[in-house]
């Protein structure tokens, strides 16, 4: 397993950091013992469907955020799914105890379009950040990445540092394009690397009673169980 390097603003997907897969031909025995011996090989599929993509476990992890903003460089349908988590954050508002009286979480698109993929997207991605830090007044942007954004090799992380100059709150790009992984659970890997390098800060101080707990869709189920210990 190699080491986090947040000196990179891009993260390892899960098959090469973590040898991961998603499917496996066997028993249960030999996939306990190739675990163990670290010789899992993803087992060739001719079909699959229906799987996740990694942009939207990124935008999972962060659309909770609740004085951020989240702005999807990429064509409108990527985000297609992305409202789901405003959706499950309502109904489930009576176990998100403490973040009741928040509205809708805001996510954005850039609305990539065929001539964006031919001419470039920097533009639309520059103009987007501008408009969305005028019309909301977020704290923070993040950026997810998308396979169109990613293939035509837009600069996502120079642009995000050049509004973020101007602005003055951080802007996150977070590279987490579906066609990078076929394990989308790499989302959260690029969603946490890019909060972890760009907005934790170090500290000489520690707090030994006090526990940070992020956990992916802010459902609040430590507190009982840390309460008791
Ligand atoms: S796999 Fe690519 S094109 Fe499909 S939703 Fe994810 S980022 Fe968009």
């Amino acid at each position: 397993m190699s080491k986090i390097n947040l000196n990179a603003a891009e993260v390892q997907v899960r098959e090469s950091r973590l040898g991961s897969i998603s499917g496996f031909g066997g028993t249960a025995k030999e996939l306990v013992t190739a675990a163990r011996n670290g010789t899992l090989e993803d087992k060739n599929r001719s079909f699959s469907q229906c799987n996740g993509c990694s942009t939207m476990i990124a935008a999972c992890t962060v659309s909770l955020i609740q004085d951020g903003v989240v702005i999807s460089h990429g064509p409108a349908g990527c985000t297609g799914c992305l409202t789901m988590f405003s959706f499950t954050y309502k109904v489930n508002s009576d176990v998100r105890n403490n973040i009741k009286s928040f509205g809708n979480r805001r996510i954005f698109t850039t609305n990539m379009e065929e001539s964006d993929t031919v001419y470039g997207g920097n533009a639309k991605l520059a103009a987007s950040i501008k408009e969305v830090y005028e019309r909301v007044k977020p704290n923070v942007i993040f950026i997810i990445t998308t396979c169109a954004s990613g293939i035509i090799g837009d600069d996502v992380a120079g642009t995000a540092d050049e509004a973020e100059q101007k602005i003055g709150i951080p802007v996150v790009p977070i590279f987490c394009e579906g066609f990078r992984s076929k394990i989308w659970t790499s989302g959260f890997d690029a969603g946490y690397h890019a909060i972890a390098r760009k907005l934790i800060k170090k500290t000489d101080k520690k707090q030994n009673d006090l526990l940070n707990v992020i956990n992916f869709l802010g459902s609040d189920v430590f507190t009982q169980l840390l309460k008791i210990m």
